[in-house]
């Protein structure tokens, strides 16, 4: 009967899209409350050179330890707290935690120069206080600005106006490094980014995925290989950075090697971490 009453009430009615609405109003009313109660945490990954495998930056990533559910991943928080707005203040927690992280790491290790890389939502890049936030972050842990550098997905960029967002170049002016995440999944305006402070572009997981040693794409004409091959050329003639995501192979982190990308991230050089183990990893010098 409730389809009879058309397309929409039919998706009223259907209790399990009624159920996971209500874990997802659930989740996102429990935001602000886990936010007071210190229930994020930041884990972070390895983002290391591909020429001789040093650990250069590391990426922040929340987690929610929720109390009931237990760990809780980035991919189902994130856009409820974009859409209730949360996203500000828990991004603002993210920055200063990840500074106060990184500005340790920096008094035990100066030689290491470990930068940490931070993501940044669309609505928070957006936000007209964020160079403040940021500004704060730096001065309140001492972290020098260039050892910060923040991640923005190509649609982040380019702002709810249609036009790259003013605070890129006073971010860039406070010192800190700026990325493009997920690259070559969005839309790109080349004849913007060439004008962008922009320091380094992270290559998207599924090109990198594509790419496998033993030629089993070859029925895909190594596609995902030569747009690699591509958007690395791209970013060196833009004078950028390249790092690939998603390196979860030794073959494809020589492939992505021999095709002169600059740095890799991924499960073959370590999933994300609590910070104690970034710490050791840079006591032992080495892969950890
Ligand atoms: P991202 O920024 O592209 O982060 C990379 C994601 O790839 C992470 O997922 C990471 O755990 C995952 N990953 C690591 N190694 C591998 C691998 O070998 N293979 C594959 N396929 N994936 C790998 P995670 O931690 O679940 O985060 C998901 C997304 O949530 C992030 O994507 C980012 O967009 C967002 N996010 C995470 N932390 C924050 C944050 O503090 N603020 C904001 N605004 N967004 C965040
Ligand atoms: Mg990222
Ligand atoms: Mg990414
Ligand atoms: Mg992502």
């Amino acid at each position: 009967w409730a389809k009879a009453e058309g397309r929409g009430r039919w998706a009223v009615y259907d209790p399990e899209r009624s159920a996971a609405d209500i874990a997802r109003s659930a989740l996102a009313a429990g935001l602000p409350a886990a936010l007071d109660r210190g229930e994020f945490v930041l884990h972070y990954q390895p983002i290391v050179s591909l020429l001789d495998g040093t650990m250069l930056a590391v990426e922040a990533l929340v987690r929610w330890q929720h109390p009931e559910l237990g760990l809780i991943g980035p991919d189902r928080f994130i856009g409820l707290a974009e859409e209730t707005g949360l996203i500000v203040q828990l991004g603002a927690w993210v920055l200063r935690q990840a500074c106060r992280d990184a500005e340790g790491w920096r008094r035990a290790y100066p030689d290491a120069r470990l930068v940490v890389s931070v993501n940044l939502a669309a609505r928070q890049a957006d936000d007209p206080a964020i160079v403040d936030t940021v500004a704060e972050a730096l001065t309140r842990t001492g972290l020098p600005a260039e050892l910060l550098q923040l991640e923005l997905t190509e649609s982040a960029v380019m702002g709810t106006a249609g036009e790259p967002l003013r605070s890129l170049h006073q971010l860039a002016e406070l010192g800190v490094r700026l990325a493009i995440d997920d690259f070559g999944t969005g839309y790109s305006n080349l004849a913007y980014l060439r004008r962008l402070p922009i320091h380094c572009l992270k290559l998207a997981g599924p090109f990198v995925e594509g790419i496998r040693a033993d030629g089993a794409d070859a029925a895909a004409d190594h596609r995902d290989e030569r747009i690699v091959d591509a958007l690395v050329r791209l970013a060196h003639a833009l004078e950028l950075w390249v790092t690939a995501e998603a390196v979860e192979t030794e073959e494809q982190a020589e492939r992505l090697r021999a095709l002169r990308c600059d740095t890799g991230q991924g499960r073959w050089f370590g999933a994300p971490v609590p910070a104690p183990q970034i710490r050791a990893r840079l006591a032992g010098g080495e892969p950890a």
